[in-house]
């Protein structure tokens, strides 16, 4: 059961006073048992997937196998495979979504990730050739192409293809159940839409139970950032957050807000820089009980409402 709201240049969500964190307000310090977690078993058949023959066509380099990069043009007008082609099969022999914000780590082998950051180097040199940059003359791009690569696939797009970080739950031995916040942590994605920095921030309560387990202050950060490094849709970013973290704690109630600026709001299209978006999901205890909910918005330290 959940609730998704979200408010468009409107602050009204967070409205009240910022509160310093009473007593009511503990924090989860404790680290944890299970190692990891497993989305489900996806490696699946990729021999199919290992060679594909289509045209050879001027200007694309296939940036994947090193045969290519070395300059053994395959024969018979036969390309090697693409590696992001192997990948794709492979889900898609799985019956696995692969949007811009799902994780697909499970579907890559050792090496491939390098192999793929080639293929996305030799690509967007294409695109900075369609863009008619002189990347051979101009110093400033001639790296470009590998330092977008390694951006998009190592940094801001790592969340795509890193497995999930490593956080152990605990169990909740004090038998906590009063309501803990987190936040407010600061948040780095793009928008799936442009490509565009989001910047926010994040607030999570969780309302445990006896037999929820917690996680170490920490792993809420590292939570955030895997599912925020990846092109993302604030409403969709929150709700796999929500996920993960119910999935993880199993608690009574959970709840996220956040509120992030959209670059591709104030850098280009209506350039308005004033507008953020906050949105908020709630669940279980939280969209039951109206006095919770209005405990945790009232009591999310670092906001100015
Ligand atoms: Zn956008």
């Amino acid at each position: 059961m959940h609730n998704n709201r979200a408010t468009l240049g409107s602050r009204h969500l967070l409205c009240g006073p910022a509160f310093a964190v009473p007593g009511r307000v503990s924090f989860p310090w404790f680290a944890s048992r299970r190692p990891g977690w497993k989305e489900g078993d996806g490696k699946a058949a990729d021999s199919c997937y290992h060679r594909l023959n289509f045209r050879q066509t001027d200007g694309i380099r296939e940036g994947m196998s090193g045969k290519n990069e070395r300059g053994d043009a395959p024969r018979n007008g036969e390309v090697a495979e693409r590696i992001s082609d192997r990948v794709r099969g492979r889900l898609l022999a799985a019956g696995r979504q692969f949007h811009a914000n799902d994780n697909i780590h499970e579907f890559l082998e050792p090496g491939e990730l390098e192999a793929l950051q080639e293929e996305v180097t030799a690509r967007m040199q294409d695109v900075l050739q369609a863009l008619v940059i002189d990347t051979e003359h101009d110093h400033n791009t001639q790296e470009t192409a590998r330092r977008v690569a390694k951006m998009y696939v190592r940094e801001v797009f790592g969340g795509r293809f890193a497995p999930p970080p490593p956080v152990t739950e605990f169990p909740n031995v004090s038998l906590l159940n009063e309501l803990m916040i987190v936040g407010p942590v600061t948040v780095r994605s793009a928008c799936s839409h442009h490509f565009c920095p989001i910047m926010g921030r994040v607030w999570v309560g969780v309302m445990p139970n006896e037999q929820s387990a917690l996680i170490g202050l920490s792993k809420y950060t590292r939570l955030i950032d895997w599912v925020m490094s990846r092109p993302q849709i604030q409403e969709e970013a929150i709700a796999q957050l929500a996920d993960l973290l119910q999935e993880k704690m199993q608690p009574d109630g959970l709840a996220i807000v956040m509120e992030a600026d959209h670059f591709c709001m104030q850098w280009r299209g209506v350039k308005d820089m004033n507008s953020k978006m906050t949105n908020s999901i709630m669940r279980g205890s939280f969209l039951k009980d109206a006095h919770l909910r209005r405990e945790f918005l009232s009591l999310m330290p670092g906001t100015n409402h």
